[in-house]
């Protein structure tokens, strides 16, 4: 960036003969929101990774609008038209279950602003109260250059202050700015140049990677309910085997998963690093194939190790006290919840997988049997299978619990071929160790927003 574009003199403006984007594929109510701002005399722009992903082709998740009207003029031109936030409000146009969320642009609080009374943090940026700003201004908070291109609905053009459009091209992820004053502002962004690199297949540029290691301790400040959220987002959209290889790789996966960064780090026989990563690829080809997963199972998989490694023979042997397992549990989920807040509905779930483990260590047909009852037998059943996939469990334990729950009649049913989805999406048959990525362990839905 240069200094011009640094203090937000010099756009690019890349006109509709030199970009991909086209309005056939913007959903029908954006266009309408822009339509409408821009008919009333607004300025109303495409932002944020709706522009970026249709640059690359992609389909967004959704459409973000920004423009120069105030939360109270976008609401007297919409009636389906929300104000949220208290502090820095943003209107919410429904329609229908569609939201398309329109936000003033916003200036930067000044960095020697010192009255905390006057500053706020949303999603990260540090903000005043509702202090509007220019559209130069808007972008230059942002995160990353390729998440601060502005669509505009005026002339199709697109509106680039930070050299967004060039690293698109180069499929490169570059902070805006100085890298260590924006970790610094908001440490969650080193997270979320993995997060993007990995979804994008970008390489991280070297100035914005270089202090990712030296300042991940930041990520301690961070509040466990902020950093669940950000956790969900890395593994849960497909790419968590990619995210998960690059959060070690950039000395940040110890300050999510602590305890398992110390079990993965000493695995001698790399074990645990098979049955994690066995887990990352089902749920990324579960996630791949649209099928619902649940966020109980994978997480119960990456904490595992930690459970383990606290074990005098770092693994479940038949001679071990369940009590001794249940306190190992216990400990790890506690030193766990400290670093990331793992809702109840996914810590419950995790815990009935887990503490089911000793029960599988049995090849009495009776007492087999009497598991089936369990609600959580499914997904614990197929936690057991990835366990001696990785080596972690005995396989012919594993062989026999498989062969017994095919043949006997008492057996649960396997997870359904096929049923249909919440919105009506069908989904593929499961089996093997995937199953269990189930809603069974919890409701898909949750918490993935
Ligand atoms: P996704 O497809 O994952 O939703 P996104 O780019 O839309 O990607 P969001 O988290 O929805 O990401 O944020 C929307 C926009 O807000 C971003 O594109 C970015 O411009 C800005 N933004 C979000 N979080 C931050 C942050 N922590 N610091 C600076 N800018 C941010
Ligand atoms: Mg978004």
């Amino acid at each position: 960036m240069t200094e011009a574009q640094a203090r937000g003199i010099a756009p690019t403006i890349i006109p509709r003969d030199q970009h991909v984007i086209s309005r056939s594929q913007i959903s029908e109510r954006a266009l309408t929101v822009l339509y409408r701002l821009k008919n009333a005399g607004y300025g109303a722009y495409l932002v944020g990774g709706g522009v970026r992903d249709l640059s690359l082709g992609r389909e967004p998740k959704d459409f973000d609008v920004a423009t120069d009207a105030t939360p109270d003029e976008v609401k007297a031109l919409f009636r389906n038209c929300r104000l949220i936030g208290r502090r820095f409000r943003l209107a919410h146009v429904h329609w229908g279950p569609e939201i398309i969320e329109v936000a003033t642009f916003r200036a930067l609080a000044p960095p020697d602003d010192a009255d905390a009374g006057e500053r706020v943090l949303e999603d990260g940026m540090i903000l005043r109260d509702n202090v509007y700003g220019t559209i130069e201004e808007d972008a230059l908070r942002r995160d990353f250059t390729i998440n601060a291109l502005y669509y505009n609905i005026a002339d199709f053009s697109v509106v680039d202050y930070a050299g967004g459009m060039a690293d698109i091209h180069a499929g490169r992820l570059r902070l805006i700015g100085d890298p260590e004053v924006r970790y610094r502002e908001d440490p969650v962004r080193m997270l979320r140049a993995v997060r993007f690199a990995a979804k994008l297949g970008f390489t991280i540029d070297t100035e914005t990677a270089d202090p990712i290691p030296w300042m991940a301790d930041l990520l301690d400040d961070i509040p466990p309910a902020r950093l669940f959220d950000e956790v969900l987002k890395l593994f849960m959209a497909g790419q968590g085997t990619e995210t998960f290889e690059s959060l070690r790789q950039h000395g940040l996966f110890r300050y999510l998963f602590p305890a398992t960064d110390t079990a993965l780090d000493d695995d001698e026989h790399g074990q645990f690093i098979t049955f994690v990563a066995r887990a990352l690829e089902s749920t990324d080809r579960r996630v791949n194939e649209e099928r619902p997963v649940t966020p109980a199972f994978l997480f119960a998989a990456l904490i595992w190790p930690a459970i383990m490694a606290q074990l005098p023979k770092g693994r479940l042997t038949p001679d071990l006290d369940r009590e001794l397992v249940e306190q190992s549990i216990t400990e790890a989920l506690e030193r766990q919840l400290r670093q990331v807040a793992i809702p109840k509905r996914f810590a419950m779930p995790m815990r009935e997988i887990w503490a089911l483990q000793p029960r599988f260590d049995t090849r009495s047909e009776k007492k087999a049997s009497r598991l089936f009852g369990h609600p959580r037998f499914r997904a614990a059943y197929d936690f057991l299978l990835l366990r001696g996939e990785a080596g972690l469990a005995d396989p012919e334990l594993a062989e026999w619990w498989r062969t017994f729950t095919t043949t006997s009649s008492d057996a649960p049913p396997p997870t359904p071929a096929r049923r249909r989805r919440r919105g009506g999406k069908r989904r593929r048959g499961a089996s093997g160790s995937e199953a269990a990525n189930e809603p069974a362990a919890g409701n898909p839905d949750d918490g993935s927003g």
